[in-house]
């Protein structure tokens, strides 16, 4: 009860003082309207500011947050033309960034062939046959989202199992988590892949047992199909960002940290942004084979701060379900493999080095506790050169040693981490990694608990990229249908308070913008998002059942459900 009550005396206050300095900003101009451009209430308001977590009324001037505070004092900047967003019971947060997505891959999952929810390698055909009747002959088929687990078939999919369903047409499928492809023969053909080819280094091309290729080819591998893979025209590219920025903004999301962004996406999504046509803010870590690109431009920002691009994107291995992670120890279900190591000391420092010296940051996929490791031991080599405040991160950080738990602290490393990777993963990663290592598997409250700063993302398009659903994995640390297993470790599921810092305060210190963005907090950006579910007190389950109702960037509404 105290509490409330010196919420509701500061708020009113800071409500005052504004309506007081927009009271004599207005003389001389006798016809100008007073009050903020717009208001919203009407549901409860989570700031995650700690000095006031819950207010029932933000005011919005110029883009930003003029004032959190109770609704009467609110009442007092209603102008004339002030326009007033009734939640109508929703519940309102910081704008949600999602610190982990492909925005390239949010938008072509909407232009190309989507294989998300496919149940069998037989549905896959089925749906692959349906694509190649709307298509000419010949042209290359592209499809993603595909992943065996819980398939009758119970092994990854081969080009086999499409070569019937396509014979004209070229059709290269990503799995879901974007590290390995599957090549039906007219690809592979295409492609000059045989069962000679050699494999690149960090890279696999699967076997039969009678030594055939199977058409699946894992991490590095798949830059054998870069001939094959449909030509990206400059006009693809723009729809494909477009679309994806309107498909983040419909979740909820009024930010997102951009991995592994083209150079050319970059330069689109500037372009876009000068012309008024970027309602997402894009925080861009470009690809490694653009690194010089970013080393030679330096640290950009357009459009005020809405295009921000200062960080590069290394990978260090590959995915754990399709054994590309790299291990310590042999996997648990295969013991003649550890997984697929993508970077050498030697080719690393270089680049770090460059980064270090020239305030980029950088971001290194890192899954199993080897790559884990051995990122930490090349970051805590370079780290010293890199300046005051480098905020390096690790990305997805899911499998950790014990011993190297603490050492994202001790260095600064940020642990960025998608929630939804251990509800669908931990399916399976009990068999790839055995009982013992699920101890250090997606361990978010084990790195918070040792000081680690922990940014929440989805991985998208390798999840839904729904923050809801990225919510509740990480405070329910359970399937969408509400089940666990064993070796999930419970107890690794966040606060509520926990999750939402996730997804607002340290979103927003991983991109340095945590004076900015991240809390609804006078003088910050109006980033804001609003749920139909409180996420503060829901239950569980009716979490990923919500939906995000209205989404604000700079003050602006970039969506707003019907
Ligand atoms: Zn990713």
């Amino acid at each position: 009860m105290s509490k409330t009550i010196r919420i509701t005396r500061r708020t009113l206050g800071a409500g005052l003082a504004l309506a007081a300095e927009l009271a004599t900003a207005a003389p001389g101009r006798a016809a100008a309207p007073t009050g903020a451009d717009t208001v919203i209430w009407g549901g409860p308001v989570y700031t995650a500011d700690p000095a006031h977590p819950r207010v029932e009324a933000v005011a919005i001037r110029a883009g930003r947050i003029a004032f959190a505070g109770d609704r009467r004092a609110a009442q007092a900047l209603v102008g004339p033309a002030t326009r007033v967003i009734d939640l109508k019971g929703a519940a309102l947060f910081p704008g949600f960034t999602d610190s982990h997505v492909h925005l390239d891959g949010v938008g072509e999952r909407e232009l190309t062939l989507n294989l998300e929810g496919a149940a069998s390698a037989a549905e896959v055909a089925a749906r692959v046959k349906a694509y190649a009747a709307t298509v000419r002959p010949g042209e290359v088929i592209y499809g993603r989202g595909w992943i065996e687990t819980g398939w009758p078939e119970m092994r990854f999919l081969q080009a086999s199992d499409i070569d019937a369903v396509a014979p004209d047409n070229p059709v290269l499928l990503q799995r879901s988590d974007g590290h390995a492809i599957v090549a039906n023969t007219a690809a592979l053909r295409l492609a000059g892949v045989t069962d000679a080819t050699p494999a690149p280094f960090g890279g696999a091309i699967l076997k039969d047992k009678d030594g055939h290729i199977t058409g699946m080819l894992v991490d590095t591998a798949m830059s054998l199909l870069r001939g094959v893979r449909p030509a990206q025209t400059a006009e693809r590219r723009m729809r494909a960002l477009k679309v994806g920025m309107a498909v983040e903004n419909r979740y909820g999301w009024t930010g997102v940290h951009f991995m592994s962004a083209p150079w050319a996406d970059v330069l689109a999504l500037e372009s876009l942004a000068a012309r008024g046509e970027a309602p997402l803010r894009v925080y861009a870590a470009v690809d490694r084979q653009d690194a010089d690109k970013l080393f030679q431009s330096g640290p950009r920002s357009v459009a005020d701060d809405r295009i921000v691009t200062r960080a590069i994107k290394l990978y260090a291995d590959g995915a754990l379900g399709s054994r590309g992670a790299a291990l310590f120890e042999p996997y648990s279900d295969e013991p003649t493999t550890t997984g697929l190591l993508r970077l050498t000391p030697d080719d690393t420092r270089p680049v770090l080095a460059q980064a270090a010296a020239r305030g980029i940051q950088v971001c290194t996929h890192a899954i199993g506790d080897l790559a884990n490791a051995r990122v930490l031991d090349l970051y805590a080599e370079a780290l010293p050169k890199a300046g005051p405040d480098p905020r390096w991160r690790i990305e997805h950080a899911q499998n950790i040693r014990a011993a190297d738990i603490p050492r994202f602290a001790r260095l600064g490393v940020i642990a960025s981490m998608q929630p939804s990777h251990a509800i669908g993963d931990l399916h399976f990663a009990g068999a790839r990694l055995g009982q013992d290592r699920l101890a250090g598997a997606y361990a978010w409250k084990t790195l918070l608990n040792a000081g680690a700063l922990v940014a929440g993302g989805s991985d998208a398009p390798v999840e839904r990229g729904d923050p809801l659903i990225e919510f509740y994995a990480a405070v329910a640390r359970k399937d969408l249908k509400g089940q666990s297993g064993p070796g999930w470790h419970p107890e690794q599921a966040l606060s509520r308070e926990e999750a939402l810092r996730l997804f607002t305060t340290a979103a927003a210190h991983a991109r340095f913008a945590d004076a900015e963005l991240g809390s609804i907090t006078v003088g910050k950006r109006a980033d804001l998002t609003a749920f139909s579910v409180d996420l503060m007190t829901a239950p569980e389950a009716a979490i990923p059942k919500g939906r995000a109702v209205l989404t604000l960037v700079d003050g602006q509404v970039v969506w707003q459900a019907p």
